[in-house]
């Protein structure tokens, strides 16, 4: 890692087994709007063959497929760096498969796998896939608009008391059709890809603030990612068989 420390430091975990439906535009965005502020940037991809290095401001998993998801739980476990950074105030935000690892357990291929544990919640497997348009109301504390995004995923996510649900589902399945992702302190994991942070950069903004501070981050233009959101909260509104 750099020893820049003006830098802040973004660092996406595993992309070789965790990179689905646009993930990686995840790090893009979180970039782009620390740079629209004039705040340097550092990015790094670290794969799952490499120590994932420590003390990063934040750090970004993807989804996954059931095999992949396993061998990155695994790795990331024996590793050991993103508890120890999680315990030293990083920022961890996690998609889909990266979300499930973080709890206590989930299940791959049928058999249940041992997380990192860093979120209050666990994974089992849902009658069917969880496949579509995912919406929902973001927990007011964290004051954001509606979150807007995609998921395809077979397991369903049953949250303990130590977290929070990061959304109120309004379409789509999310955690288990009632909740959707979770938060606690700044650790945050959500079904949404899309990539969820292109689709919700509000919530880009809150990882960088909690990542940073609010005093250096200035409001941007968010025409164009305010057109997207439109677009893709229209098309949810959508009856069905209609543009
Ligand atoms: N393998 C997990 C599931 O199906 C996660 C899928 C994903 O990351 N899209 O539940």
């Amino acid at each position: 890692m750099s020893t820049d420390e003006s830098r802040i430091r973004i660092v996406w975990v595993y992309p070789d087994l965790l990179s689905t439906y646009g993930d990686r535009g995840n790090v893009l965005i979180l970039a782009r709007r620390a740079e629209q502020r004039r705040l340097p940037v550092e990015t790094m991809e670290v794969r799952s063959d490499q120590p994932v290095p420590r003390s990063a401001d934040i750090y970004l998993i993807g989804g996954g497929e059931d095999g992949p998801q396993a061998l990155a739980a695994q790795r990331l476990a024996a590793d050991g760096t993103l508890r120890a950074s999680a315990e030293s105030g990083s920022v961890i935000f996690a998609i889909c498969a990266g979300y499930q690892l973080l709890g206590h357990s989930f299940f791959a291929k049928g058999v249940q796998c041992p997380g990192l544990g860093l979120l209050d919640l666990h994974s089992d497997r849902g009658p069917t896939r969880a496949v579509g348009e995912l919406a929902g109301d973001i927990d007011p504390r964290l004051g954001l608009p509606p979150l807007s995004g995609f998921e395809n995923h077979g397991g369903r996510t049953h949250l303990g008391r130590g977290v929070n649900p990061l959304a109120r589902v309004t379409t789509g399945v999310g955690n288990d059709g009632t909740t959707e992702g979770a938060w606690f302190g700044k650790t945050l994991g959500t079904y949404s890809h899309g990539p969820a942070l292109a689709r919700n950069p509000a919530l880009a903004d809150l990882l960088l603030r909690w990542a940073i501070g609010a005093d250096r981050l200035p409001p941007l233009d968010d025409t164009w990612p305010d057109r997207l959101r439109a677009e893709r909260r229209a098309a949810v509104a959508a009856p069905a068989g209609r543009p």
